[in-house]
């Protein structure tokens, strides 16, 4: 057996707990992997508390994301001893996740520790930071670039927000932070926000345009956030949408798409195509600056993940939080 934590769920909900596991009920897989370290993002803090069905499978390890060292393989690209990091692909949902000393996934999943990062660092990152990779290039792909205008981020003091704001500071744009926590402003300009602004200023009604005030944006919050940011992005501007923590709706209107050529672009981690990945995480291992990662980054122990996962959801946690699993 190992450690690990384990939804279970009976007629009065789903229910958290650290658990002994038994490793022959481990899922299929050919890569057997000796997690290291984990973090806590967003859709964990849901799998733990049961506040949305994230879990489709009981008994379930949540977490979504780990980084470990290969200790069977099958797969040809893995071998025992091998540094890897997981993002997604269900774990944690479908298939038994990061939150057990030990995880056996399919070796597709995997990939390689991405040079230059070690695997906290890695998991600094998890799942939150890679996405908010994935919303800078495909933002680049649109073919938008920081002689275009400004660039908000909202969230901009959790975990993908702390990070877009690096990752788009060092590309070279001018970064409106978006947030509720305006007492983190130093925070928030350590990691290269060059404005801050309140979130109520994007969480009044939403008229169909409003004055133009960027060009892009990563958006973590969705519903009236982005409604709001959709319809104050600039003429031929995109906005990344990458989460919902304000609400899965989106009440806006075709206005800003049709009158001012503005695109939507929708981000998913969690079945990226592998080519997209390891391209993401390769331009993270070269352009995330250690040290901006470093004061995003708080560390618990495993044993304090049921404790910590309301907070997330709470909106207390401040940048990314790294699991040590001991
Ligand atoms: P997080 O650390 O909790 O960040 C979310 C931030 O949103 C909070 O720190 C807060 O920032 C802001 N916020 C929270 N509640 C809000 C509300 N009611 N209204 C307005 N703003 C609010 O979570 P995360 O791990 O970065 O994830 C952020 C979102 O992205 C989540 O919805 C998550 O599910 C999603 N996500 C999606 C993908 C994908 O594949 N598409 C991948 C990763 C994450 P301030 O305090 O600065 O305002």
């Amino acid at each position: 057996t190992f450690k690990a934590i384990v939804v279970t769920k009976d007629d009065g909900g789903t229910r958290a707990a650290y658990a002994d596991f038994d490793e022959a009920e481990l899922m299929d897989g050919d890569v057997t992997v000796r997690v290291t370290h984990s973090t806590l993002n967003y859709k964990d803090g849901l799998a733990i508390t049961g506040r949305a069905p994230v879990v489709r499978r009981f008994p379930m390890i949540p977490g979504i994301d780990f980084a470990g060292t290969v200790e069977e393989s099958r797969h040809p690209d893995f071998a025992p001893g091998d540094a890897v990091v997981l993002n997604g692909w269900g774990a944690g949902e479908t298939h038994l996740g990061a939150y057990g000393e030990k995880a056996r996934v399919k070796g597709d999943w995997l990939i390689p520790l991405p040079q230059g990062l070690t695997a906290a660092e890695a998991m600094a990152i998890g799942t939150a930071g890679y996405t908010a990779m994935l919303a800078v290039l495909a933002l680049e792909r649109h073919g938008l670039s920081p002689a275009d205008g400004p660039a908000v981020v909202t969230g901009a003091a959790g975990g993908v927000g702390s990070v877009a704001i690096a990752l788009l500071a060092k590309a070279g744009w001018h970064v409106v932070a978006s947030t509720g926590r305006t007492q983190e402003t130093g925070y928030l300009e350590g990691l290269g926000a060059a404005e801050v602004i309140d979130r109520s200023e994007l969480a009044g009604p939403v008229r169909p345009l409003a004055k133009e005030r960027w060009s892009a944006g990563i958006d973590s919050v969705g519903s009236t956030t982005l409604a709001n940011v959709l319809s104050m992005t600039r003429y031929h501007g995109a906005i990344a949408a990458c989460g919902l923590a304000g609400g899965m709706d989106l009440p806006s209107s075709v206005a800003p798409f049709i009158l001012r050529g503005v695109a939507l672009l929708g981000v998913d981690s969690v079945y990226c195509p592998k080519p997209r990945r390891l391209e993401a995480w390769a331009r993270m291992a070269r352009d995330l600056d250690r040290a901006k990662l470093a004061a995003m980054t708080t560390t618990i122990p495993f044993e304090r993940v049921i404790d910590v996962a309301p907070d997330i959801l709470a909106g207390k946690v401040r940048g990314r939080i790294v699991v040590d699993m001991g």
